[in-house]
């Protein structure tokens, strides 16, 4: 994919290898997300879509300010066992995360970056246990994780906030970073919020 504009140096995947070795890197994000169904005016990908957007965007601005951030790839896949009937929900399990989690960490350990932030698109994915986990193989590293859909926004900002998935919330984002990717709304259904299955939407009362 063309990329429009000159690679930015606190994204790894547009850097290259001469800017990282002049680079000292105080923080890694690794953006974590899932790819599964979002009812049906969103795409598989948006918590991917999502995460990308906002992490370079708070990256550039931390970079502006003069700390050394390096964006990692995010990982589309998260854990899904909620909604393992919904066809190409691609469930990871929270022992593979795990495993990923511990061999990033290695990487990072390797490079000399001392901090590390997992930045969490996706409601099923839980790091809390993992922090303390790799914390405790890894105490050079300083490793947290955060939701940031869980980021209290600016009061009044959205009329609905009651829903956890494909939401106004999520919606918004969406018409605003992959408009091209958002069915017209009337696929949504009424767009009451539901719990539980991700089945289709439920119907009002
Ligand atoms: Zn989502």
């Amino acid at each position: 994919m063309q990329v429009p504009h000159p690679p930015r140096p606190y994204i790894l995947a547009e850097t290259n290898w001469k800017a990282v070795q002049e680079t000292k890197f105080e923080v890694a994000i690794l953006p974590w997300g899932a790819t599964e169904a979002h009812n049906y005016h969103l795409p598989y990908a948006t918590d991917n879509y999502q995460n990308e957007a906002i992490t370079e965007a708070a990256a550039k601005l931390a970079w502006e300010r003069g700390a050394k951030v390096i964006v990692l790839p995010n990982i589309p896949f998260g854990v899904q066992t909620g909604q393992l009937d919904i066809a190409l929900c691609m469930n990871m399990l929270p022992s593979t995360q795990l495993a990923i989690l511990k061999d990033v960490c290695d990487v990072l350990v390797r490079a000399g970056i001392p901090k590390l932030v997992i930045f969490n698109g996706h409601g099923a994915n839980e790091f809390r246990a993992m922090v303390r986990e790799v914390s405790f193989f890894y105490p050079q590293l300083f490793t947290c994780a955060l939701n940031w859909f869980k980021v209290e926004p600016k009061k009044g900002y959205f009329t609905n906030l009651d829903g956890d998935h494909a939401d106004e919330l999520e919606t918004s984002i969406m018409l605003e970073i992959q408009p091209n990717l958002v069915t017209p709304l009337s696929e949504a259904g009424d767009g009451l919020p539901r719990n539980g299955s991700s089945k289709v939407p439920k119907k009002a009362g």
